[in-house]
């Protein structure tokens, strides 16, 4: 089996909240997503997605994954697509860095794998841990009030886990933990994530004005280094996320104890080849995951759900639903939350049939 041919397509994905807000004023009312699909000179074609949270959160934007997918894909021409680890090193060799370029690809090969050997991605990942999977739900950075009435409803929608849009005015953020901490019960999980944008001082301020409170916190600072300070300040549980941008930063946080648990995005790594090497390093430490990935829609979600499914439960913090955030569904057969949970499909590869009438003509095509 040959890669025969690589393209990518463009789709908009409008938030149904209307906008999406977090940390330094930063939003995104309409994602712009990347589809990629890997055909093979035996008629199988395999699908992935990558979708960037604006081209402002991490090094990378929605532009950069179709000129990616340019650049790389005649490199890619004629491999194996089920031999993962060959197609990442031709990857890595062809194009450095830029991780989020070639997870639609990684991906995409994943799908096709699956598809060859009639196996769901989970069971390729390790097989499957329990019947579904706990998902998060993130809360657009508003008014304090306002973001504590969305925890409530999304609570009674069957959330237990709420990740918390914070990095602003320190003071306002201290309110918004405090009132989104006492509108849940005390099962239910509250995560702080300031997304880098508090400085050091400021974040010492807030995790002693919330010491009291059951509360993790993610990612407060910009640095590494003004990270690790903050979590030598505090007694929370503590995530890093947007530092840990590949196995050699897992590595250092490890050994640093910087983290009770780190949030692995697919696309942040490289895709799922890559993803599932520190994922299987947090198994084998101790270090709890949230497994998701910068954003998407119905292809992401199925790929994370496959991740997260093939995941031990005790280390699978939570994940994300991101098809549930948007308006336009780009894929059939992703999976769909129920109470607060979902699970990866039984069909072979990702489970997915994308909707060619909502992704129209593809706009890179390497053969
Ligand atoms: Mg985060």
């Amino acid at each position: 089996m040959k890669i025969s041919r690589i393209s990518a397509y463009r789709v908009e994905l409008p938030l149904i909240e209307g906008s999406y807000k977090w940390s330094g004023g930063k939003s995104v009312t309409v994602f712009d997503s990347t589809v990629v699909a890997v055909e093979t000179d035996e008629g199988l074609v395999g699908y992935g997605e990558v979708c960037p949270l604006g081209p402002f959160y991490l090094p990378a934007y929605a532009e950069g994954v179709r000129a990616g997918v340019r650049e790389l894909g005649p490199h890619l021409i004629g491999l194996d697509p089920r031999e993962l680890s060959v197609v990442n090193r031709h990857m890595d060799a062809a194009l450095k860095g830029h991780p989020y370029v070639k997870s639609g690809i990684d991906i995409a090969c994943w799908d096709l794998l699956g598809k060859a050997t009639g196996m769901p991605v989970c069971e390729l990942m390790g097989g499957r841990f329990g019947d579904s999977v706990r998902l998060y739900r993130a809360i657009s950075q508003i008014e304090p009030d306002a973001m504590a009435a969305n925890v409530a409803e999304y609570r009674d929608q069957g959330y237990t886990r709420f990740q918390l849009k914070v990095g602003g005015d320190p003071d306002i953020d201290m309110e918004r933990i405090h009132a989104a901490r006492s509108v849940l019960r005390s099962s239910d999980r509250l995560v702080a994530d300031a997304n880098t944008g508090w400085t050091q001082h400021e974040a010492v301020r807030v995790v002693r004005s919330v010491r009291d409170l059951d509360v993790y916190i993610e990612q407060p600072c910009l640095s590494y280094e003004e990270c690790l300070a903050v979590r030598r300040n505090t007694g929370h549980p503590f995530i890093l996320d947007e530092n840990i941008d590949g196995l050699e930063m897992f590595l250092r946080a490890k050994a640093d104890l910087a983290m009770d648990a780190v949030n692995l995005k697919i696309s942040k790594l490289g895709g799922l080849s890559k993803t599932k090497q520190i994922r299987d390093l947090c198994v084998a430490t101790g270090i709890a995951m949230t497994l998701e990935d910068s954003w998407g829609g119905d292809i992401t979600t199925a790929a994370i759900a496959h991740l997260a499914h093939s995941t031990p439960e005790e280390l699978r913090f939570t994940s994300t639903d991101f098809n549930s955030y948007v308006s336009v569904s780009n894929a059939e057969g992703a999976p769909r939350r129920e109470h607060g949970f979902m699970k990866a499909s039984d069909t072979p590869g990702l489970g997915i049939t994308p909707r060619f009438d909502v992704l129209g003509d593809a706009v890179v095509e390497v053969t």
